[in-house]
């Protein structure tokens, strides 16, 4: 448990009918109970159980300590006791007025009755410190804040309701119980331990948990390209049809915009929706290209676009011979792809008629496709692509799905030392070399839920949250 109390303004900073100022911690209830006064007389906020609402008076209360409090909002009083609440600590909800300087104020209020300012994430930080949620089911409450779409919105719910969490330990589970019997057998070598450190069976056990973590590896991508949508650039000479692909794919009723700054993201992102498929085209600049900047556009902002995203759409004009320009980008291409990069060479303008076949770019890319830009049929020929490619049409959101990177690193770590481990059993290893592995597969994975990892990594996921959550 956290010493202090803390507390923060939990609704957008902006002006709107209702806003929460959430005060959490031990002292939570003497705070709240100098700034508001319930309007039935004899209630006091210090006496009320867990889950009561109060209706009653925000007050500041007099300078000079005399009691003549100064009235300034009415408002809703929540009541939450520990551990039955959000961060598991005591916790009061001042539903006020939401005016952005009423909310202000309240929260001036608050500070000076003895909170202390609550940091970005600092109450879901609180939770997970004190237990309620592990760390992965942290990073699922700001991933289902900033959700864009109903799949996203619906896989971040799961995550937060445990589905990752749940594989994770049992996975983790296999490896505990085979480090705690490789202990107790280091100790007492002569107890007969056949079942559980029978190379055999403990084969099988690593194989099965290797093959769970494969399963949330390979499906990184494609929860990516739903959830946080995949980084995309659309590359090619000017005049191929870029910013036509781009007005169609951006179909105003299936795509939205988002501007997210202060949450996850600081910058103001354009992301269009294609079925399952978020694109984000982070340059938004990039996106309006005017005529003249695209005349200065040449292969080095294509590179430099290219080297930045996971998804390259390389438009070519298919009624035009490949020039210069087309095949030093397909050379670019072909080392992105290479390095792992998907990407789609789009032979566009297919109502003039082709002079390039598909022929011409299939080696360069992962995917080729002929369509004419200008046809709005062009938005579905590319939504089954790109959900063929992301393999994101049977995605289903109440699966186990690794989030982001972090996790995405740590299962990775842990599926090299299971392989160790694995490869260890196979060259019959001694039961202490292979203790090593086991416990190097333990780590990443307790990284993962939160239960064994540094503060410095606490901080780095805390502080992509917004202040109030
Ligand atoms: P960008 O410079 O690559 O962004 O190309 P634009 O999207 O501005 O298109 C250049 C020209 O090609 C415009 O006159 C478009 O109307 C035209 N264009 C784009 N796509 C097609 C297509 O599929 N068919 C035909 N006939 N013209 C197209």
């Amino acid at each position: 448990m956290q010493n202090d109390t803390v507390a923060a303004i939990a609704t957008p900073n902006a002006a709107g009918g209702i806003g929460i100022v959430r005060v959490s911690g031990p002292e939570a209830l003497d705070v709240a109970s100098k700034v508001f006064v319930p309007l039935r007389e004899g209630v006091s906020l210090r006496d009320l159980p867990g889950y009561s609402m109060v209706f009653g008076t925000v007050v500041e209360p007099a300078a000079d300590g005399s009691g003549a409090a100064t009235p300034v909002d009415q408002a809703v009083c929540l009541v939450f006791r520990a551990p039955a609440s959000y961060t598991a600590e005591d916790v009061v909800e001042l539903q006020c007025h939401g005016g952005l300087y009423v909310m202000q104020k309240i929260l001036r209020l608050v500070l000076a009755a003895g909170a202390s300012p609550a940091g970005p994430g600092e109450f879901t930080k609180r939770a997970f410190l004190n237990g309620r949620i592990d760390l992965s089911e942290a990073e699922s409450v700001m991933d289902l804040i900033s959700a864009h779409g109903e799949q996203a919105a619906n896989a971040a719910y799961h995550a937060l309701e445990g589905s990752l969490s749940r594989e994770i330990r049992e996975v983790t589970n296999v490896f505990i119980a085979a480090a705690a019997h490789m202990a107790a057998w280091a100790d007492y070598p002569d107890e007969i331990y056949e079942e559980e450190l029978d190379y055999g069976v403990l084969l099988k056990r690593f194989k099965e948990a290797y093959a769970k973590l494969d399963a949330l590896q390979a499906k990184f991508d494609a929860g990516q390209a739903i959830t946080e949508g995949i980084s995309t650039a659309i590359v090619g000479r000017p005049n191929v049809g870029k910013s036509t692909l781009m007005n169609t794919l951006l179909q105003k009723d299936r795509s939205i915009v988002t501007s997210i700054a202060g949450t996850t993201r600081d910058v103001v992102e354009e992301t269009a929706r294609i079925g399952n498929v978020v694109l984000r085209l982070a340059d938004t600049a990039g996106l309006h290209e005017s005529e003249d900047v695209v005349e200065s556009i040449g292969i080095e902002m294509a590179r430099d676009k290219l080297e930045h995203s996971d998804l390259v759409l390389a438009v070519f004009d298919g009624s035009d011979a490949l020039n210069d320009e087309d095949h030093a980008l397909l050379q670019t291409l072909k080392a992105q792809t290479e390095n792992g990069r998907k990407s789609i060479a789009i032979l566009n303008k297919s109502d003039l008629g082709n002079v390039v076949s598909e022929e011409d770019l299939s080696p360069f890319a992962t995917r080729t496709i002929t369509l004419s830009a200008k046809d709005p049929d062009c938005y579905e020929q590319m939504r089954v692509l790109l959900e063929d490619l992301l393999g994101t049409a049977d995605f289903d959101p109440s699966a186990a799905m690794l989030a982001n990177e972090r996790q995405l690193s740590c299962v990775r770590r842990a599926m090299d030392a299971i392989a160790e481990a694995i490869s260890g059993i196979e060259l019959g290893l001694t039961m202490d070399a292979l203790s090593v592995c086991v416990d190097d597969a333990i780590a990443p994975l307790l990284e993962l839920t939160g239960e064994s990892v540094s503060d410095t990594i606490i901080e780095q996921v805390f502080t992509t949250f917004c202040v109030g959550k």
